[in-house]
């Protein structure tokens, strides 16, 4: 598979009354034709604002760093003008948000609104094709009687159904990576299971690919091929879903893990919190940024941030416990067993 997506050195500020926020930090990554990755951590580590900055959605306070990169389909997309990106969003690349009641229009029937992208981006259709076709991806998101549900407002429908028109209207142009950002948070774990075998089924027939955003570790395991962790604005860890599922490297990651329920355990796991919050991030650590939080931090992790490794071909951490200069003494660890 060839890269549809590259991200190069990406950061990105928000300039607030408290200082600058450094929300994304030098993050690099790719999405390859077809794949879909996950882009996991807690709430605040940056990966909402990397999809916006996906989709060039980065307003004033928000900036850009002028050495960040974009690269899809081989054009850098940070050179876009607005009519590039007008032509960009929605056709390129979509994306469908958590909560579908704030993101689709009240006061315009669900017909209108799916046609209103086409009108965007496929002009050369006439009237009847356009609604036939959204006809078609009711169809195919699953949503019984489409034609009737044309003619609905979106107070009309339930939540799941909602979130299956989102999906509609992000698709119809036939985009080439999809971002899903929490696209099923609100929803209980049925639908939720529904909409995301109907979203992995759409993936195959358009060959699209999907960038995840979640924390949700349990819909990760279900449909990604693709990991990363993100702390406090940084990728931590990168690798295929079962390295980062069953061979974890860092600290985070395998705080994360344990923190989220396993259906394996019967209901005998016990549920660790990760303690402490995430750093002030207009002021972040020198560092590791998770160094507060670590149990195995040692004295380098405050001072210098630890260099990217790489463990195979496609897993990859950043941690100061996979390089071996590191001084292994004294981690928060050994110190607290020695209390005891
Ligand atoms: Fe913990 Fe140090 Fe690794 Fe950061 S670099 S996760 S503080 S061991």
């Amino acid at each position: 598979m060839s890269d549809l997506l590259e991200m190069r050195k990406v950061s990105v500020t928000y300039d607030t009354y408290s200082g600058m926020v450094q929300s994304v930090r030098n993050i690099s990554f790719c999405v390859k034709k077809g794949e879909t990755v996950a882009l996991v951590g807690e709430s605040g580590c940056g990966k909402s604002v990397t999809a916006k900055s996906i989709m060039g959605l980065i307003k004033k306070p928000g900036k850009i760093s002028k050495d960040s990169e974009i690269i899809f389909s081989g054009t850098n997309i940070q050179k876009f003008s607005k009519d590039q990106w007008r032509k960009f969003r929605g056709k390129e690349c979509s994306m469908i948000f958590q909560d579908a009641l704030v993101s689709l229009n009240p006061t315009m029937k669900i017909g209108r609104q799916i046609i209103e992208n086409l009108d965007n981006h496929a002009k050369e259709l006439s009237k009847e094709e356009k609604e036939q076709k959204a006809i078609e991806m009711l169809t195919l998101t699953g949503i019984p009687d489409a034609k009737q549900c044309l003619m609905k407002y979106p107070h009309e429908l339930s939540g799941g159904m909602r979130q299956r028109i989102m999906i509609a209207i992000a698709l119809i142009t036939h985009p080439k990576l999809l971002i899903a950002d929490e696209p099923t948070t609100s929803l209980d774990v049925t639908i939720q299971a529904q909409i995301l075998k109907q979203m992995k089924s759409l993936q195959k027939q358009l060959n699209m690919a999907i960038l995840l955003i979640t924390h949700d570790l349990g819909i990760v395991a279900d449909i990604a091929d693709k990991v990363i962790v993100m702390y406090a604005g940084r990728i931590v860890e990168e690798g295929e879903c079962r390295e980062i599922f069953y061979r974890p490297a860092h600290p985070y990651t395998k705080a994360l893990l344990e923190s989220a329920p396993r259906l394996d355990q019967n209901g005998k796991q016990m549920l660790r919190a990760i303690e402490g919050s995430i750093p002030d991030m207009t002021n972040p650590p020198e560092g590791c940024a998770f160094c507060m939080r670590c149990p195995y931090a040692m004295e380098v992790c405050a001072a210098y941030i630890p260099e990217e490794k790489k463990i195979s071909e496609s897993h990859r951490v950043s941690c100061w416990l996979m390089d071996k200069r590191a001084e292994r003494e004294g981690t928060n660890n050994e110190r607290s067993q020695k209390n005891l």
